[in-house]
């Protein structure tokens, strides 16, 4: 059968990551989903879903990036059986790690949030810590937060699972597709313009993830969003010696160890200078990771790096993912803005924007995750402040 079938289909969905799949997955159960239509110009796990550290964790500031979180790991706990491909989700925990009182505010805030929503997470004082990472150098860590239930899972899996289970209900997933316009016509979407000709629709998501931006100026919007490099490293096998995944507030580093024993992990670096385009690797972050490497956990000083590379985020103005219809053209919706976090978010998320595109009323406060929270003057709007690593 050529892909795509048909000239016409009830719902579009922009990009075939973890994102776009979750999503026709979600409409799937409450749709036909012969009228679904994914399209992606690369290949699966060619995005960012196929690039990142695979890290779910539920510690967040905002009520609302708990909920999605905690409900994304339910889902998670039960892929294996759910799609019949098994991610390897490891519930090894995630620490978080303070070097200064104003760090530790940040955390005891956190820790009272997630507390709250039934989540057993626990502080840690410096002399606590070596019983979660006996290799850790915490002389210079002030205080740490621990959740058990955070975890590592392994991304291609999941996209396996995801395009095996959307394919034996007759979703349609056309990879080497490009979208190359938005058909727009009085305020309202009609479909979009592929590299095989038109396709009509009368509701078009956008979850182009890093590309997202392209995607909303081609329907004529204002993009929200903004494509960041971040690169990621992985070193040679060691024996299992790391439990939870580690995270640092002042730098947004964070690593884990995988079941094959790698050590993989990233940094937050600014590439604005940079005269460089595209996905590309450098020195400057070989160096900066392995110094954070030295400093956390001197033991891994000798240890050999294997490889490293990089992918896009895709960051919001405040931490947030944009979810739902845009306000300036109906049928048009968003599905973005999820940082270095849409892994972890993707399940429970797009559960969220099947049900806006159903024309069903969300449960998650549409204030916080809505396009339309950054057009007007609301001043009090919330922040993820824990949108790093
Ligand atoms: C190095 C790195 C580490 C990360 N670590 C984590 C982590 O530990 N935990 C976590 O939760 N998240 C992590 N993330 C973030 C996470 O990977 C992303 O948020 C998530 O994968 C986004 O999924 P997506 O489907 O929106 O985007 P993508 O997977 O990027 O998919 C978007 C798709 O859109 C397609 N596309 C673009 N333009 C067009 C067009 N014009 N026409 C057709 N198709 C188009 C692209 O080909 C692409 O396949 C990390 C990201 C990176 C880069």
């Amino acid at each position: 059968m050529t892909i795509p079938a048909r000239t016409d289909y009830d719902v579009v969905i922009v990009g075939g990551g973890v994102i776009g799949l979750f999503t026709a997955f979600h409409l799937s159960k409450q749709m036909d989903p012969r009228r679904i239509l994914v399209l992606d110009r690369g290949f699966a796990t060619g995005g960012a879903s196929g690039r990142n550290g695979g890290g779910v964790r539920q510690q967040w500031e905002t009520r609302a990036t708990i909920r999605l979180a905690r409900e994304s790991v339910q889902i998670y706990r039960h892929f294996a059986r759910d799609f019949g491909y098994n991610p390897w989700f490891r519930q090894g925990g995630y620490l978080f790690l303070a070097f200064s009182e104003g760090e530790t505010r940040i955390l005891h805030n956190m820790e009272r949030g997630v507390q709250s929503e039934g989540l057993p997470i626990r502080y840690l004082r410096p002399d606590q810590i070596a019983t979660v990472v006996p290799d850790l150098d915490s002389r210079s860590v002030v205080g740490a937060t621990y959740l058990p239930t955070d975890g590592v899972i392994l991304p291609f899996p999941v996209i396996w699972g995801l395009l095996n289970a959307l394919r034996e209900r007759g979703v349609e997933v056309a990879y080497r597709t490009s979208v190359d316009g938005i058909l727009v016509n009085d305020g309202k979407v009609q479909g979009v313009v592929t590299g095989k000709g038109p396709v009509r629709a009368g509701r078009v998501v956008n979850a182009a993830g890093g590309w997202s931006r392209e995607i909303s100026a081609m329907a004529g919007l204002a993009p929200l969003t903004r494509p960041t490099l971040h690169e990621i490293l992985a070193t040679e096998p060691l024996t299992p010696f790391l439990d939870p995944m580690v995270v640092t507030l002042s730098r947004g580093t964070y690593f884990s160890q995988t079941m094959r024993g790698e050590v993989v992990g990233g940094l937050t670096m600014d590439h604005s200078a940079s005269s460089r385009t595209g996905m590309y690797s450098s020195r400057e972050f070989l160096v900066e990771m392995s110094r954070e490497f030295c400093r956390l956990v001197p033991r891994l000083a000798d240890v050999r790096i294997l490889r490293s590379w990089s992918g896009f985020y895709d960051d919001s103005p405040d931490g947030l993912p944009i979810l739902g219809e845009d306000p300036k053209l109906a049928g048009f919706f968003q599905a973005n803005g999820f940082g270095g976090h849409g892994f972890m978010l993707a399940p429970s998320s797009t559960r969220q924007v099947a049900r806006m595109v159903l024309g069903e009323k969300a449960d998650i406060d549409p204030a916080m995750v809505s396009p339309s929270r950054f057009s007007g003057s609301s001043g009090n709007r919330s922040v993820e402040g824990l949108s790093l690593g």
